[in-house]
């Protein structure tokens, strides 16, 4: 078993439910008294909240490929970084470490090919929905149209993933909103949804709403763990 290395802490609420997700998963696969060989690098994420806000991607790069070395020189043989938006640096670590690197939409990408859907609506950070860099992977390089919600759906769908599921605040109306705007999706045509911010899965699960979901986290965790043991 290789031993992974995660970029978490982006937030802290859902690198545990990665550690809990690839623990499971070694145990479904291997059993005993197996478990994940992983080692969780977590950073401050008021840290990065504040250059993401201050649109700083430069000081992002330099300091995700900082971790990355560092969990490369502590013995991780594969790394991951544990949010949708954070792969906005993914070029800038891909091109410094010398182990692979599992990208999330690639991972995602590959999971909504094998449905045979040509169009999925996709649920995430402002940074996530509006620019290019993981739409692009999804739409040109697999050939699945991406659907996004309105200016007004995407402000909501962000505002709520910020003051409210990074912070552990699970509310019965952020989760109504969000079932209301993936229905009016699928009404625009989406076959499903991509869950794509790490902290949604703790918002919104597979039987709230009409269409199947594709839980980013989940996906991303067990293709890991697919590599882990390759
Ligand atoms: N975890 C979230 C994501 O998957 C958002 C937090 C962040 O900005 O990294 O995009």
């Amino acid at each position: 078993m290789k031993t992974i290395g995660i970029i978490g802490g982006m937030s802290w609420e859902s690198s545990t439910v990665y550690y809990q997700l690839m623990n499971q998963k070694i145990k479904e696969l291997l059993g005993g008294f197996h478990s994940c060989k992983l080692i969780l690098w977590s950073v401050d994420f008021a840290e990065v909240e504040q250059l993401q806000r201050d649109g700083n991607w430069i000081k992002l790069d330099e300091l995700m490929v900082k971790v990355a070395h560092k969990l490369e020189l502590a013995g991780a043989e594969i790394i991951l970084v544990g949010t949708n938006t954070m792969h906005l640096c993914a070029p800038a670590i891909e091109a410094k470490i010398s182990v692979p690197f599992l990208h999330i939409a690639e991972a995602t990408a590959q999971i909504i090919q094998k449905t045979g859907f040509k169009k999925v609506a996709l649920l995430g950070t402002k940074f996530t929905m509006e620019k290019d860099f993981y739409k692009d992977i999804i739409q040109k390089k697999y050939g699945i149209e991406i659907l996004i919600p309105t200016k007004d759906e995407r402000d909501i769908i962000h505002q709520i993933i910020y003051k409210e599921l990074v912070q552990g605040k699970i509310k019965p109306e952020s989760k109504q909103k969000y079932i209301d705007i993936i229905k009016n999706l699928h009404e625009k045509g989406a076959e499903g949804v991509i869950l794509g911010c790490t902290e949604i899965p703790l918002l919104i699960q597979a039987e709230d709403v009409p269409i199947p979901i594709f839980d980013t986290t989940k996906i991303h965790a067990e293709k890991a763990i697919e590599w882990a043991l390759e």
